[in-house]
């Protein structure tokens, strides 16, 4: 009976040793500390997920949402700093909150990552221990425009005035104002004249996308050439809100492109209803922010992480175009 018990005191002791803090972590491991700006965003989903699986193994990832809420974020980094984890990986709610987020953690001396919504040069300028993860926003809004003006020409109405509805992401977020004003640019550039019917934000978001595509239908209807969506929850939004009125039926069709190419996009590409979209790559940005984190925590050169630094502090994920010639490849 005494030796079970001392047998079972030892085993609690390691316990304590292995799994240290509450919620089962490995102490040998260190710990990342890592805010998403909300949970319920698709493309953001895919990210969290890429960076979870990355650390299997390797690190603690205490991932958090931060409920689409800069001060509740704000509390989060605050805790992180209490916890003491070793580095942080942030993808903040409001891009312009870098500045006070890069003050707490450089008084604790805890490198930071942002990813996904791009800080402000000066902000990232001001500590050398700040990095970004994400896309050329620029670049897909080039691409979707290629493929909206390649669908055009391929009709034979490279000469007539394309009449499109844009609806953009969260306004200030790098992503909606460069896609928006490169994906047009591109289409002007292919030598096509365009008339915007309408420009508004639906925040990245399906349901909004759906009844701002309503009350588009409702005021435009057949005058409406082509719908660009700055993601493809706003594009699979929009299409399903054309469906009810019988596009993509009966030879109706209206183009709807998007970014991102989530699981449902590429879907809908394969049953016909969106023309295009835009490979955002979850996997890769996910994966970049992890190492660079990790090597952040662990004392490493994040040069030798395996990417390459651009002025020392952006890693920049390259966009792909994804239309129905290669979408299986991305499946
Ligand atoms: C994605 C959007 C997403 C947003 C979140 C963008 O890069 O294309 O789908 O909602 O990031 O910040």
């Amino acid at each position: 009976m005494k030796k079970l018990l001392v047998v079972l005191l030892m085993l609690a002791v390691m316990g304590t040793v292995v799994f240290a803090g509450s919620s089962g972590e490995n102490s040998s491991l260190p710990t990342l500390g890592v805010a998403i700006y909300k949970f319920d965003d698709t493309f953001m989903s895919y990210v969290r997920n890429a960076i979870a699986k990355n650390a299997e193994g390797k690190a603690n990832v205490n991932i958090v949402d931060s409920q689409n809420t800069q001060p509740t974020q704000n509390d989060q980094v605050d805790q992180f700093i209490t916890r003491k984890v070793k580095a942080i990986a942030i993808n903040p709610v409001d891009r312009t909150a870098a500045g006070a987020i890069i003050t707490k953690a450089r008084s604790a001396n805890l490198p930071v990552v942002f990813f996904n919504r791009e800080p402000f040069a000066d902000d990232m300028r001001s500590w050398d221990k700040v990095y970004y993860v994400g896309a050329k926003a620029e670049e897909s809004g080039t691409m979707q425009g290629d493929i909206a003006a390649d669908y055009w020409i391929a009709q034979g109405k490279q000469n007539t005035v394309l009449r499109y509805i844009m609806l953009k992401g969260e306004p200030g977020h790098q992503d909606a104002e460069l896609r928006t004003e490169y994906s047009v640019k591109q289409i002007q550039a292919r030598g096509i004249r365009v008339q915007e019917l309408a420009v508004d934000t639906a925040m990245w978001d399906r349901p909004r996308a759906v009844e701002k595509m309503d009350a588009f239908w409702a005021r435009f209807g057949n005058q409406i050439d082509m719908v660009l969506c700055n993601n493809d929850d706003m594009a699979l939004g929009v299409i399903e809100s054309l469906k009810k009125v019988g596009i993509f039926s009966g030879g109706r069709y209206i183009p709807v492109l998007g970014v991102d190419a989530t699981a449902p996009a590429l879907q809908a590409l394969a049953e016909g209803t969106l023309l295009g979209t835009v490979l955002n790559d979850a996997q890769n940005q996910g994966k970049a922010t992890f190492d660079l984190t990790y090597a952040l925590a662990t004392g490493a050169n994040p040069a030798n992480a395996g990417w390459t630094l651009t002025d020392g502090k952006y890693v920049w994920v390259p966009y792909q175009k994804v239309t129905k010639d290669n979408f299986r490849q991305f499946q």
